[in-house]
């Protein structure tokens, strides 16, 4: 165990969180709780850190496990059959670049927020900050309470664009108090987050056997969108029904949907590289002409393969067997043997970025071995659309796995895909980690509820090393500093009462 100059005493949480202003009236329901649960347990180490909050509602082990399978399936929009049904009108014909250029100009649409910024970031600051990451901060992301040793990631949490659509729907409900406030999916994939909004009435449109049921929507209500985007269909629904619309969509995830509208205009096929069925690659793939979802550099090859005839790997077979792989993967009336020509690559926003460009280079070369070296401009489109934040994030996270740590807490929801990319990198580096998206994952006892980052979800016994230790601590773009106070402090009690049955 390596000496650390910087520490406090295992009581220190305790004193900064008595720090902490007491949230508005407005989100009054979920302060009670924290207040009511500062409660002192008995003993002289103990008289001083706060006991966690329950745990129940949003964080309930089945409701995450819901949202995520949800997020899996592919939704379908209901129109109004008496309507001019937006989905009637086919791809080729519709100019989603013009929509959206209208859209973004009309009186009905809000992209900017209202005026009420200072207000609503000191709210936010007051929700979602922490002065146990501020002390982290202060001390070069490293500090020490009684026996455990925090370092933290250099680039965590919330992302600027996290940071701003929340901050925007704040705003909305303080620019409309009174009216139906909607949201087409989870404004970002974290539980405490949508808890709050859900808290302030900004209730999500309705599922119904797959189809989101815009029916509800009256005239006059506002509708936001999250910040992965949404798809221009749900757009040209919402547009047609006369509504407020919010937009809170991202700007790097707007870049990428330009990206691949420069492939429809110039006949490209967007080969996006993201996963089928998260809300951003649905709404990216829904400004696409011809398009094709690839998850990674396996499906990339296959494709590649196939281009060549066979000739790169041999793992593709026939266009049959092509279409059974990507037929739910590509646009409507794709063909291997004609789409296949012209390519242009596009991505998630959160994906891997070295994985990303290994994709375009095989996609490079293929097209270059087929068409020749001087014709590859004819065939193949490719610029950085990887989004800054997330890469930090991930750099961040290889370099505090090259440090002596006991064991990893990546904290983000558990439909997040940055955090689990998070979590790859941990257990590829052999550091038991352990991803949750709160604190209440951790107990009773010394026991943990995490998700491994392809998805299952485990349990472990006695998962805290006894003795002092080295925790490694980062937090995925959609994850509250609060959240991580929380897991640290439940951690926190866990090692006082350690040190209470030493004693
Ligand atoms: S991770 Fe990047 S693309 Fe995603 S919301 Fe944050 S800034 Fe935007």
């Amino acid at each position: 165990m390596e000496t650390i100059a910087k520490s406090a005493p295992l009581n220190r949480p305790a004193e900064l969180w008595r720090l902490k202003k007491r949230p508005p009236k407005m989100l009054l329901q979920e302060d009670e709780q924290v207040s009511n649960n500062t409660l002192h347990s008995a003993g002289e180490i103990g008289n001083t850190l706060p006991r966690p909050r329950p745990c129940g509602g949003p964080f309930r082990l089945q409701a995450s496990i819901l949202v995520q399978d949800r997020q899996e399936d592919p939704l379908v929009l209901r129109c109004d059959a008496s309507s001019s049904s937006s989905l009637a009108v086919e791809a080729a014909e519709f100019d989603a670049k013009a929509f959206r250029h209208n859209l973004t100009r009309s009186k009905n649409y809000n992209r900017k927020g209202f005026g009420h910024k200072v207000e609503t970031m000191e709210l936010m600051n007051r929700e979602y900050t922490s002065d146990i990451i501020k002390t982290l901060k202060e001390n070069g992301n490293e500090y020490t309470w009684g026996n455990v040793t925090v370092k933290l990631a250099e680039a965590f949490g919330f992302c600027w664009g996290v940071e701003r659509a929340v901050q925007i729907a704040y705003e909305a409900r303080k620019q409309f108090p009174t009216e139906k406030i909607w949201i087409t999916n989870e404004i970002i994939h974290n539980p405490t987050v949508n808890k709050r909004l859900e808290e302030m009435e900004v209730k999500t449109i309705p599922i119904e056997e797959g189809e989101k049921q815009f029916d509800i929507v009256d005239k006059g209500d506002v509708v936001m969108l999250p910040a992965f985007g949404a798809a221009v269909e749900e757009m040209l629904a919402l547009s047609e029904r006369s509504v407020q619309i919010v937009d809170t969509t991202c700007p790097w995830v707007s870049k990428v949907w330009n990206m691949v509208e420069k492939h429809k205009r110039g006949d490209y096929t967007s080969i996006i590289h993201g996963k089928y069925g998260h809300e951003e690659t649905t709404a990216t793939a829904s400004f696409a002409g011809k398009y094709l979802i690839v998850k990674n550099i396996k499906e990339a090859t296959y494709v590649c393969d196939y281009i060549l005839g066979g000739e790169l790997d041999g793992s593709s077979s026939t266009r049959e067997a092509f279409l059974e792989k990507f037929g739910h993967a590509a646009s409507k009336g794709f063909d291997p043997d004609t789409d296949l020509i012209k390519v242009g690559i596009a991505n998630q926003t959160t994906m891997l970025k070295g994985e990303t460009e290994e994709i375009g280079k095989v996609l490079e070369r293929t097209l270059m071995r087929k068409f020749g070296v001087e014709n590859v401009n004819k065939h193949f489109m490719a610029f950085n659309t990887i989004c800054d934040a997330f890469q930090e994030r991930q750099d961040a996270m290889y370099k505090l796995v090259d440090e002596k740590l006991d064991l990893m807490l990546v904290i983000g929801g558990w439909n997040s895909n940055n955090t689990s990319h998070l979590q790859k990198i941990a257990k590829d580096r052999g550091i038991p980690s352990y991803w949750i998206d709160s604190e209440c994952r951790i107990g009773p006892g010394d026991k943990i509820a995490y998700k491994l980052n392809h998805g299952e979800l485990v349990e472990k016994e006695n998962w805290l090393p006894k003795g002092p230790i080295t925790i490694g601590v980062t937090s995925g773009a959609s994850t509250p500093d609060k959240v991580v106070e929380d897991v640290l402090v439940k951690v926190f009690d866990l090692k006082r009462e350690e040190l209470l049955q030493l004693a």
